[in-house]
This record gives structure tokens, sequence and C-alpha cells, in this order.
């Protein structure tokens, strides 16, 4: 039986679990820990607010396509391992295809799903003109040599070319992958497409070295959006950024430039944990010299013992840390806590122990449904994934503009348009929480619905 708008909001404003019938039309499982059913619920939610019409919502509870390939490798001792590889295009209305791949060891296919699908929903946010792909490749890139990596990156690549292109599907660096294995995909697809020139195929990926085709600031774009998006929303929480106090999970790619971006405006990063343990100091940590020191170790581990000062003069350079349980990492005292690594790491659990104001998304999906329940109880503020971390694919789509144009953007320009648009979406994602008088994460869905359903009105559904 179908439920009323009414209780819908009710479900989502309490984090529940609502069976919508399309879960039965469509024959998609009702398990509420599975990831995929997860971000179909939260979005169908969503939908049932606004009135979006049925086939919208039909059509973006699957993806078009869900490839799944497998491919050997020649490993360094001369043995062949055999890898799975993935690529979900879940929409593409708005656009090409765009979204990351992936190279971790738990990898699978409705991870991938949720994941793309929460590329179609940000893009639908930002209004850039793409839709929502993901992919990946079963492995832990750590234990390759470098050789191995290149190997697994082009035959991947040659598994899936004949299913990507500029124009049509466009990978992008996530966890596990750098500019450097985008280099080596861009690479191994223009050498099988046989073609150069305007028809650049250089630009079937973005996230590549600034070298070879890259923008300038895509590297910390996904951070730098973190910090445009904290800037334009902690005012209405009354959070002033100058010597706020900060907790990060994840110190890769997007937590160490949000952490080195937020101390340049004068706020303090106060504990940090990795996969390897976690550090405090209350004056803030030196993130700067963390950066450094991760960069060149892999991990957090170890840096309480290093000695010498700090690689940028800031009003923290110089300082200590010291190692703290991970009980006591999550109930450090901070104003905002950037989770930003992997998904789900965000449990019920933890929710009850995190000693914070605003919870700000870097990661994708890290906040569990059943957490997110126990925040809004807390009365803990979540700035969803789609909005917060969406600086990366709005620069990526920046580094294809400028590809397809044979332009390049100054840094300057980079970063003014990246405000400019996160902003746009902040905002977006502020009114319709004040229209709908809803939480921010079912805010965000309903923005980029309203998007998306306009799109599917306009260019309607043929044949
Ligand atoms: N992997 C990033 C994300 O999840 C960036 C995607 C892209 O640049 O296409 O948003």
């Amino acid at each position: 039986m179908s439920s009323t708008a009414t209780d819908v909001k009710n479900a989502a404003a309490q984090g529940g679990t609502d069976w919508d019938p399309i879960f039965d039309e469509i024959g998609l499982p009702k398990d509420p820990t599975n990831i995929y059913t997860q971000t179909v619920a939260t979005m169908l939610r969503a939908a049932e607010i606004i009135n979006l019409k049925h086939r919208c919502r039909i059509i973006l509870a699957q993806p078009k396509n869900e490839i799944m390939v497998h491919f050997p490798v020649r490993m360094d001792d001369g043995h062949h391992r055999l890898f799975k590889g993935y690529r979900v295009q879940h929409n593409n209305a708005c656009g090409p295809y765009k979204g990351g791949l992936r190279f971790h060891k738990d990898v699978h296919l409705d991870d991938v799903k949720s994941l793309a699908f929460l590329m179609t929903m940000k893009c639908a946010l930002v209004q850039i003109p793409f839709g929502g792909g993901k992919g990946g490749v079963n492995c832990t890139p750590r234990d390759l040599s470098a050789s191995e990596l290149e190997r697994v990156s082009r035959r991947f690549t040659a598994a899936i070319a004949n299913d990507i292109g500029p124009d049509y599907d466009i990978p992008a660096p996530d966890v596990g992958t750098t500019p450097q294995v985008m280099a080596w995909i861009a690479d191994t697809y223009s050498a099988l497409s046989g073609r150069s020139g305007p028809d650049d195929p250089f630009a079937v990926v973005t996230g590549k070295p600034v070298a070879v085709g890259g923008s300038l600031g895509r590297e910390k774009a996904t951070g730098q959006g973190v910090v445009d998006v904290l800037r334009e929303m902690l005012p209405d929480f009354d959070i002033p950024i100058e010597d706020m106090r900060v907790s990060l999970i994840g110190f890769g790619n997007v937590g160490s430039w949000a952490a080195r971006i937020l101390a340049d405006l004068g706020a303090n990063v106060i504990a940090v944990m990795d996969h390897t343990g976690a550090l405090r100091n209350d004056e803030g940590l030196d993130v700067y010299a963390l950066a450094d020191y991760t960069a060149q170790n892999g991990s957090i581990a170890g840096f309480e013992k290093r000695t010498g000062t700090g690689s940028k003069t800031t009003k923290h350079s110089g300082n200590g840390a010291d190692v703290i349980t991970e009980d006591e990492f999550w109930s450090t005292p901070v104003d905002v806590f950037i989770p930003a690594a992997l998904e789900g790491m965000l449990n019920e659990e933890r929710a009850k122990q995190i000693h914070c104001r605003v919870v700000a998304e870097a990661a994708n999906a890290p906040t569990t449904p059943d957490a997110d329940k126990v925040l809004q109880q807390r009365g803990i503020e979540v700035i969803p994934d789609m909005l917060c971390n969406a600086g990366g694919v709005t620069v990526s789509y920046f580094e294809w503009v400028q590809n397809r144009s044979n332009v390049t953007w100054d840094v300057e320009q980079v970063d003014r348009e990246l405000n400019r648009i996160m902003c746009m979406a902040a905002r977006r994602t502020i009114l319709a929480r004040q229209k709908y008088d809803t939480d921010m994460r079912t805010a965000a869905n309903i923005a980029a619905l309203e998007h998306l359903g306009d799109v599917y009105q306009h260019r309607g559904i043929w044949p």
C-alpha cells in the first residue's frame, strides 16, 4: 500500500526505512543492510515528498548499465592473476556518465551501484551537465608494485574501452587511484582509439596530471569544495571558522586537503584517525607536516615520533601530537567532524559516541541510516556527501571543458568557479530544507531530484 507524503516525510525525519512499493515493482531486495537498498530508499523518500513522477522514480531506482569484466594481468614474478572490474553507468539524462574508479579490496557490485547513483544525484545537485557512473577493480594497490599497478590499469582500460569515451562515460580518480593511474588509462584509451587532435581522446578521463591535460586545482578540489560548503553553511549554525575545532577520519587526498585549507583559515584540526591509529593535539595538529609525512610513509603511524619542525609557517608549525585510542578519537569534543575515508564508518554506535555539532561528509556514504537517525535525535547537523564532496567532480567538469575547448584556466579561475557552484548548491539545499521542513540529506536529494525531474519533463522518454 502506498504511504502518504506526510508518513514518508516523518519516516525520513526519523531516518527510518519506508518500503516504497517500487521495491516490489522492480524487484529490488528489501534488505535494510544492503547499501544499494539504503541509497534507493533515501531517494524514494525524497521523491515522495515532491511527488516526483513514477517514471522518474523507476528509472532512477536502477542503473542503466552494469558492466562486469574479468581480465588477466602478468605479475612481476611471471605468473598471471585474474582481476575483477566494474563500471556501473547509472544515468545519463543530464549528460555523459561521470564518476571515479576505485581500486580497493572491498569493491563489489552493490557498492559501485550506490556510488554511481550518488554521482547522478551529485551532478544534478550542483547542476553540471553530467550523469552518474562509478567503477573499480577489486585489488589492494598497496600490495602491487608500480609496474603491476600500471598493467592492472591498462588491462582494465582495454576491457572497458568500448564502454567509455569523452562524450559517453568519463572516469576519474577515487579511493586507491591517482593522477598517474588516470594518465595510464588515457594513454591506453588513446592508443586503442587511434585518434588525436581536436577530438582529443585524453578527455576520456579527468583528474589527470597537469602535464597531460589535468586541471590546476583538481588535486585539492574535493577538499576545497568541503571548505567552500562549510564557509557557506557554518554561519547558519553560529560556528566561526576561525579557531573552530575539527576532527577528521581519513587523511588521504580529501582529508589532508580539507585539513590544510581549514588550517589556513585559522581552524584547529585537533584529532586525525586513519587505518593505522589516531593522533590528537588540543592546540591543533600541524596538518602541513602531517600531509608531508603521510605522503612519504603511506599513513599517519609514527608521526608523533618525528623530529624537526613543520613544513609551512602556520600557527601550528612544529606542534607535537599524542597517540590516542579509537574510542578517545570518537569522543574528542569538536565543532565539526569530517569523515573522509570509506562508506559506513559512522555507524550507530559511533553516532552515539561522537561529540560534535556538525558532520561534514567529505567521503561518499560515510553515515549508515541507523547512525543518521541517532545524529538527528541528538540535533547534530549532517552536511550530506552529495553536496559536501561535490568539489571533485565539479573541477573534473572544468578539466573536461578545458580539454574539449583547448584552453587552460589559471588556478584562481578554477577556485572562483568552484566556489560559485558549491555556494549555489549549498543555497539550493538550504532552500529545499526550508521549503519542505526536512533534514539536510533529504533536502539535497530533493534539490537533485527536482532538477532530474525537470530534465526528464523536457526530454520526454523516447521511443
Ligand atoms: N571520485 C570523485 C567523487 O566521488 C570524483 C568523481 C569525478 O571527478 O568524476 O566525486
